[in-house]
């Protein structure tokens, strides 16, 4: 192996301390990678590969990358969206004065969750970095946005902690998370890969350390730090794991990172990933798109910060009445005050998002033109002030009083920096003229380099009397003073002779070298004299971070308050009233989705009471099409809604709180993840029977049409009988049902009640009423699977009887449910053949095992 170059030695000692980066190395106008990292770097960047040492053989040789410095920002971000971490190393000397190796130094590391650039971040959305420390004592979890200032902390117990964390993580959705080695769980790191893609730091126990963490979570935060119990240890050390993992990455100033949000879980309505797809609370199911989503329809926000707070309200409806009915009210106003909420939105679209702007600011990152953009979001908020009530409803009035501007800081601004300065901050031409009188002398020297020589040049002819005296310049003396030889005699004392020709000499003094100085330095002066002011005023700024923090937090719920006030009234929601009580009561409730999407097919709204007694559990049956999910769906919509403080589409709503969601919805939407679909299908179901309370909602649709009809019809029944039994479950369950034998169900359990939306026939073709009314109107190996996915085991046994109970009697109901199986299943399928068998096969008169042989004969045909 040859000898190494020096400079090939520092970069492998820079390259050493952060192994897991790509390394850009900063030499002259770009960054450099070599080795492993230029071939990574070059195949996912389109890069092409080099070497310094051509004339070694060829493995000896160095492979290299680079990028322009300049456009270096634009590679980073694709790197960082694939995943990879980017350690930026610069030349902390100028190479000018260095003596031998320029000295080089990592000044930040880049990764997915630590983004502070603007051009790497999504508008509406946060940025979170999340930290998962699992103690013996319990999990405690942290998620940080260093783009926005906001930290949040949660500690839950030892039982069950990798289903909140994936809650939790699902809700936050961060774009890293750093595990400790206790949270490295299989079925945790599966959805991390899967369903919560984001990039995953493995870190060690000593990065959470208790007293460090302790340490250095007191000394970062101000505000925050009592709310979190003394039994969250746990809490403390993600929190410090966080902090360590910033500090090592960032190198600089996070001081805006000082408002700690301790949150207990119990505080929001619980929601897992698969309720969060299935109600379609952010993307559409299928096209993964905002468009045709419930955050789609209520985000009318009109500032960033705005869009974000909505989007974080919509993961986490809260389980308070008295907090939701604060938001409600407040929405009460701005629905009844049309002007005022018009006038609202029109002053909220001109609010920059101040939240962002500080943090860069306090990062160092901002130029000029954020400090403008701060300050004239600043000077708005009177106006914001002007629309809002001075007393009730109080939530109004609170945030009212914390949109005080802060005139004397944007009035710096103002008086400081031009109205539209340069993009950089390093080329002088931002400070406004007036603020400082050195910039503006220097300004005058070279707008006005004549006017200022003429001035010398009148006041030494003044002085000496010399009336030929002359000021010129070349490029070899620069500024002299020429004197023609008549007045040789006059010339003063302190001229110093430069150059003599025929006729003149030619002088300089020490005020033309200064002055001569002054011009051709002004303008690197002025450079720098100009920054240097600029970087003071944005310290100030920078000072006032706090309170330009809670600025923007009011001025983002305002915006979300006014959203759901104009959504409220474009679509003509009502009011809920929200309580404790066991109800849930809707008058003519409708989808929120679906009616704003067929706009022009009138929306059928229908009613819904539930409690938690005669009215527990619906079975809900109907043809394939007659809107049993919608119905379903739009119930649970409607609740998330009114606990995340928004009206709801309906005439009148009465919504007792409910503290998790449930959703088993659709049966072929998950194929991607590899399993059966009736595995899929039950491992929700058991997942929800684990977790449910009586307080949940529970929407379960189809349950158990993945396998053969007798077992789904059992599974299915014993589930509902789980559900919708007081001593078990006993919480309100809407349940969807092929099944008709269930709705014999209704006279034998209490609080089972039937309903059908109706459907009629003329001729051929069916006509979708679209309503839903009470009454009733009609399935392999799958208990095994069942029990495989982790249904209790009561269940198992309980469907285990209703099948025998099945098999032993042989009539009506088993043919009926043999028949739609086949249905189900082969006109999905559609092969001619299959079908011509089936529609020769006298279905009536099989038994159920020949019914099963036959099935098991046309899916081997196909
Ligand atoms: P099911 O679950 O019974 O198969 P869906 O709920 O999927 O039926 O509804 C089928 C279609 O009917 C949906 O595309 C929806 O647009 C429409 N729909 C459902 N409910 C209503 C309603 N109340 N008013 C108008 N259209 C509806």
């Amino acid at each position: 192996m040859a000898e190494l170059t020096p400079m090939k030695r520092q970069y492998l000692a820079i390259k050493d301390q952060h192994p897991d980066c790509l390394l850009f190395f900063r030499l002259g106008d770009f960054y450099e990678m070599f080795d492993e990292d230029a071939k990574t770097a070059a195949a996912e960047l389109n890069l092409t590969l080099t070497t310094r040492d051509r004339n070694k053989p060829p493995e000896e040789r160095t492979p290299m990358c680079g990028v322009p410095y300049h456009s270096a920002e634009a590679y980073i971000a694709r790197l960082i969206a694939k995943g990879y971490k980017v350690a930026i190393c610069e030349q902390t000397e100028d190479p000018a004065q260095a003596k031998g190796l320029v000295d080089r130094e990592i000044i930040r590391v880049v990764t997915p969750g630590t983004l502070i650039e603007e051009n790497m971040l999504e508008e509406g959305r946060n940025n979170f970095l999340a930290s998962l420390y699992v103690g013996v004592q319990g999990t405690g979890l942290c998620f940080g946005d260093i783009s926005t200032g906001e930290v949040f902390l949660t500690f839950f117990a030892p039982e069950g902690w990798v289903d909140h964390a994936v809650n939790e993580l699902a809700r936050f959705a961060p774009r890293e998370v750093i595990l400790s080695p206790g949270a490295r769980d299989k079925g945790l790191l599966d959805h991390l890969s899967g369903k919560l893609p984001c990039r995953v730091e493995q870190a060690g126990e000593e990065r959470f350390a208790l007293a460090e963490a302790r340490q250095r979570v007191e000394r970062q935060f101000a505000a925050g730090l009592d709310q979190v119990p003394p039994e969250a240890e746990a809490a403390i050390q993600a929190a410090g794991g966080l902090l360590s993992y910033l500090y090592e990455t960032q190198k600089t100033d996070l001081s805006y990172l000082r408002t700690l949000r301790y949150y207990s879980t119990g505080r929001f309505l619980e929601l897992d990933p698969v309720a969060r797809r299935n109600l379609e609370l952010t993307e559409t199911l299928r096209g993964k798109e905002k468009k045709g989503s419930l955050l789609w329809v209520l985000d009318k926000t009109k500032t960033a910060m705005g869009g974000r707070l909505l989007r974080s309200w919509l993961e986490r409806p809260l389980l308070d009445p008295v907090a939701i009915s604060r938001r409600l009210e407040a929405v009460g106003w701005l629905v009844d005050n049309a002007v005022e909420r018009e006038e609202l939105v029109q002053v909220l679209r001109e609010i920059t998002d101040l939240e962002r702007l500080i943090s860069r600011i306090v990062y160092g990152t901002a130029g000029a033109r954020d400090l403008v953009a701060l300050a004239a979001g600043l000077d708005r908020l009177p106006l914001l002030q002007d629309h809002l009530p001075q007393q009730a409803p109080s939530l109004l009035a609170r945030l009212r009083a914390q949109l005080d501007g802060l005139p004397e800081l944007t009035g710096l601004i103002a008086r400081g920096i031009v109205d539209e300065p340069p993009f950089s901050v390093r080329e002088g031409g931002l400070i406004r003229p007036g603020y400082h009188p050195d910039v503006d002398q220097l300004r005058a020297i070279l707008t006005d380099t004549k006017g200022v020589i003429a001035k010398l040049e009148a006041a030494e002819k003044e002085k000496t009397g010399i009336k030929s005296l002359k000021v010129g310049f070349n490029k070899v003396f620069g500024y002299y003073i020429e004197v023609s030889k008549s007045y040789y005699d006059q010339v003063p004392q302190g001229y110093i002779r430069k150059q003599t020709l025929t006729n003149c000499e030619r002088y300089i003094t020490q005020e033309l070298k200064e002055m001569e100085h002054t011009i051709l330095s002004a303008q690197d002066r002025i450079v720098a004299l100009e920054y240097q002011l600029f970087c003071d005023i944005r310290d100030q700024v920078a000072a006032q971070a706090p309170q330009i923090q809670e600025i923007a937090g009011a001025v983002a719920r305002v915006d979300v308050l006014t959203s759901f006030a104009v959504v409220a009234a474009e679509n003509n929601y009502c009011m809920p009233r929200v309580d404790n009580s066991d109800k849930l009561e809707i008058t003519e409730g409708r989808h929120p989705v679906v009616e704003v999407m067929g706009r022009d097919a009138l929306f059928v709204p229908n009613d819904t009471y539930m409690d938690n007694k005669d009215n527990l559990a619906a079975i809900i049956t109907g043809p394939n099409m007659a809107g049993k999910s919608t119905y379903m769906r739009q119930v649970a919509l409607m609740v998330l809604m009114a606990q995340m403080g928004s009206f709801v589409p309906a005439r009148a709503a009465h919504i007792g709180v409910v503290d998790r969601i449930f959703t088993r919805i659709g049966a072929s939407d998950d194929l991607a993840g590899g399993q059966s679909t009736f595995m899929v299908e039950m491992t929700e179901v058991a997942e929800l029977l684990r977790h449910a309370t009586s307080r949940s909602l529970l929407i379960l649709d189809e349950i158990g049409r993945g396998t053969s009809t007798y077992d789904g019809m059992s599974i299915a029944r014993a589930v509902l009988e789980w559900c919708a039994n007081p001593k078990r479950l006993g919480a309100k369950t809407l349940f969807a049902t092929h099944y008709h034998e269930l709705t014999v169900l209704e006279g034998q359990l209490p609080g089972v009640k039937n309903f059908n939306i109706a459907a009629r026939k003329r001729k051929d073709e069916i006509l979708f009423l679209r309503k839903i009314v009470p009454g009733g109107a009609d399935q392999s190996y799958g208990i095994e699977v069942a029990g495989l996915a982790g249904l209790p085991p009561k269940v198992i046994r309980r469907a285990r009887e209703i099948l025998a109970e099945l098999e032993s009697q042989q009539d009506a109901p088993k043919k009926t449910g043999a028949r739609e199986a086949s249905q189900v299943s082969l006109t999905a399928l559609g092969e001619e053949e299959v079908l011509t068998t089936l529609r020769n096969t006298p279905v009536e008169t099989l038994t159920p095992l020949q019914a099963l042989n036959l099935l098991h004969e046309l899916k081997e045909k196909l």
